[in-house]
């Protein structure tokens, strides 16, 4: 396949960029805030992808790191009237068909696609009951954190069945390989027939908007079918002052930024929000694949996340995601080392399942 044909849909938009050049995805960029370098922003990934096309600027590895390092978390897209994220996984797509890939993000595609799951696992969680719930990978491999989220769920009044699984296969679209994915695709279409017309309660914000929007499934995040029985619930006060981490995938591209809020009010928490919030909100450094890439960023980026946290005066903060609490907890250990001040991370799962237990 000619390399650039990945970047061909997106030609109009591209040269919209270069000609408007406005910059208003840059300031707010979490790569671009630590690295402070055009080309990470998606200013500068749409001027190399013009460079490619016109063919003034040829493949290398340098440019296949700085595609790598992106967090696709979409604030640019936020910004920006153009289809930025899809113009950034296409770049990577073109620089994986020109040879230039992280040595990681194959490895990851990899194991995807020959075990049909990314992270080690003991053995699969399964349960009987009457709710489809999809847990995804990363929680397939969390059999406590599915514990706590379970007991939740049945105090809400839910009989979730934890069914066989595969990967969505979002990593192995989001690190280039659009051949692969359909692989992964058909064996996930395969596995999860079954449960192809009902509605399915959903664990992690990434897993949830590519069932939604590249399988076509009927999905709910459970935090949402947990908030719409939040009255219903006896729940003992939580005393703290917290803010909320909108995770990207759950907030700006699922549109879920009132629920969560909606449980922790409840909760009898003093919420306080970040400067950067809901659709605005920045990414916890774990996005896009750059924790696997390379982690010393990942965790100055979740450091500049907690310090927006220490600056509204929060001790604590909550999010719904399991990419986001342990990177962000991640940053905030490192931060404590330069500031003397620690700000916890919770999962709000793990806050209602302390809040129903009393
Ligand atoms: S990507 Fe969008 S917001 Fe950023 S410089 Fe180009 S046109 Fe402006
Ligand atoms: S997707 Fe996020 S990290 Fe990537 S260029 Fe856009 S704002 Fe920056």
């Amino acid at each position: 396949m000619n390399p650039l044909q990945a970047l061909e849909p997106y030609i109009d938009d591209i040269y919209t960029c270069n000609r408007t050049r406005c910059g208003f995805c840059r300031e707010e960029c979490p790569v671009y805030r630590v690295e402070g370098y055009e080309t990470y922003s998606c200013r500068g990934k749409m001027l190399v992808a013009r460079g490619l096309l016109e063919g003034t600027l040829q493949p290398d590895e340098e440019m296949a790191r700085m595609a790598d390092e992106c967090l696709l978390c979409g604030y640019c897209a936020a910004r920006c009237a153009l289809h930025n994220v899809e113009i950034i996984t296409a770049l990577r797509e073109a620089l994986a068909e020109a040879g230039f890939q992280a040595p990681k993000h194959r490895a990851n595609a990899d194991q995807i696609l020959t075990e049909g799951y990314l992270f080690p696992r003991t053995s699969a969680i399964r349960r009987e009951g009457t709710t489809p719930l999809y847990l995804g990978c990363l929680y397939q491999s969390k059999p406590a954190e599915v514990k706590t989220i379970l007991s939740v769920l049945e105090k809400a009044g839910f009989d979730p069945l934890i069914a066989d699984e595969v990967c969505c296969g979002y990593v192995v679209e989001a690190t280039g390989d659009a051949e692969g994915f359909a692989r992964a695709q058909e064996r996930f279409r395969q596995v999860y027939a079954p449960y192809a017309d009902q509605e399915i309660l959903t664990l992690c914000p990434t897993c949830t908007i590519t069932l939604r929007d590249k399988y076509g499934l009927r999905v709910k995040p459970a935090i949402v079918a947990v908030a719409e029985r939040i009255g219903d619930l006896r729940l003992e006060p939580v005393a703290m002052t917290a803010t909320y981490h909108d995770p990207c995938h759950l907030g700006r591209m699922l549109g879920v930024f009132e629920e969560p809020r909606e449980i922790i009010r409840a909760l009898g928490v003093h919420l306080v929000e970040m400067e950067h919030n809901r659709t605005f909100s920045t990414c916890c450094g774990g996005g896009g694949g750059v924790t696997a890439v390379n982690p010393k960023l990942s965790a100055e980026i979740a450091k500049n996340r907690v310090r927006d946290a220490l600056a509204v005066g929060a001790e604590t903060i909550i999010t719904v995601c399991p990419t986001c609490t342990p990177t962000l907890l991640r940053g905030a250990g490192r931060l404590a080392n330069e500031v003397d001040k620690f700000v916890d991370v919770l999962d709000l799962w793990q806050l209602l399942d302390k809040a129903l237990a009393r």
